[in-house]
């Protein structure tokens, strides 16, 4: 029998979401059917994945996304739902979804620099066991099996998100042994988020093809080793066309009163990592600079250069945040600014201000 098969992959209800899968096979459709309307919802053990309580398990798998994969096999993202329909509580995509409904027309552009470690057995490669290689200096961007490790599977994982639709712009060696780092970029927020959380999934199972795995935490060796962000550059029309001086004081303002709140979302253990040490602000303080890799938010050389028109780099996320949070939060954010400013120098209401 012809078939087409359809991996379907969610977010876990563990404080940081764990990605899971499990296959659904059907009968083969033509490919112009392979649509998320026409995809049919599942179910999975909530129970076994920190979602629901064992004497009522079950949780719903809602379609959302589809990626080619291989020939007949796509993986299909999916959001959580509760048995009767609603979003699960741990479904943090519906929040940025409904908040998307006001602000699409915003036209925010995303880049996500996604820092991680390729580990086996837990350890960093390159990192001998119970011991360390020589310090940081000769790593980053560097070239030579005594440098880097690991450059097919990331080769690998650069051309296979490429064919699945999803826009990596880059990769390169980071600063420590067995790190590395790729830029996901796309002008849709939801497609941004979706994006990125499908190119991780891509990377461990691609890892896990080789026997290797892949670690995100922020700060996977202490000591004087750099720790992994997921640095957010981003910006909306306004941003790009508009902008001015007072706009961006503003904004930065706001990020500033409301550091802490951002903070809380952009992944568990990012104190280990935002020590204010290897291109880091500390977690306890707001700053921001043009040029300046120490700061919270950097803003880029250019903007200042071209009349204060551009986006900034959140560099406060670390590399195991949840994208859907760090989104909602710097949408939140950014569009109070603007609207606020917007009324002030026009008069007149703000599009799309509620
Ligand atoms: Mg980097």
């Amino acid at each position: 029998m012809k078939t087409v098969k359809f991996e379907y992959v969610w977010l876990d209800g563990h404080e940081t979401p764990n990605l899971r899968s499990k296959v659904k096979v059907v009968e083969w459709m033509p490919k112009e059917d392979i649509i998320v309307k026409n995809l049919p919802m599942w179910n999975f053990d909530g129970s076994s994945t920190n979602q629901a309580p064992g004497s009522a398990s079950e949780c719903l798998l809602k379609p959302v996304r589809i990626y080619p994969w291989n020939m007949n096999y796509y993986i299909v993202l999916c959001e959580v739902q509760n048995i009767d329909g609603t979003d699960h509580s741990t479904n943090a995509r519906s929040g940025l979804r409904k908040l998307i409904k006001n602000a699409d027309q915003e036209e925010f552009w995303w880049g996500f620099e996604q820092e991680y470690f390729v580990t086996k057995d837990r350890i960093p490669l390159g990192f001998p066991q119970g011991g360390y290689p020589k310090p940081q200096g000769l790593y980053y961007c560097g070239v030579g099996g005594n440098q880097v490790r690991a450059r097919g599977l990331v080769e690998t994982h650069l051309t296979t998100c490429l064919g699945m639709d999803i826009f990596l712009t880059g990769t390169n060696a980071e600063v420590a042994i067995g790190q590395w780092e790729y830029q996901c970029f796309a002008k849709d927020t939801l497609k941004a988020c979706d994006d990125l959380w499908v190119s991780r999934y891509v990377l461990y199972r691609l890892a896990e093809e080789v026997e290797l795995d892949i670690d995100i935490s922020p700060k996977p060796v202490p000591g004087n080793w750099n720790g992994s962000g997921c640095h957010t550059n981003y910006s909306n029309k306004f941003m790009r066309e508009e902008g001015g001086k007072k706009w961006f004081m503003n904004l930065l303002d706001r990020l500033k009163s409301r550091h802490a709140d951002h903070i809380l979302a952009y992944g568990k253990d990012n104190s280990s990592r935002l020590t204010g040490k290897h291109e880091t602000q500390h977690m306890d303080k707001f700053s921001w600079g043009v040029a300046d890799r120490g700061a919270s938010i950097r803003v880029p050389f250019q903007v200042e250069q071209n009349d204060w028109k551009g986006y900034i780099e959140d560099r406060r996320p670390a590399a195991n945040c949840d994208p859907y949070q760090v989104a909602r939060l710097i949408l939140e954010t950014t569009l109070d600014d603007q609207y606020t400013i917007q009324s002030e120098s026009s008069g007149d209401k703000a599009p799309g201000k509620k």
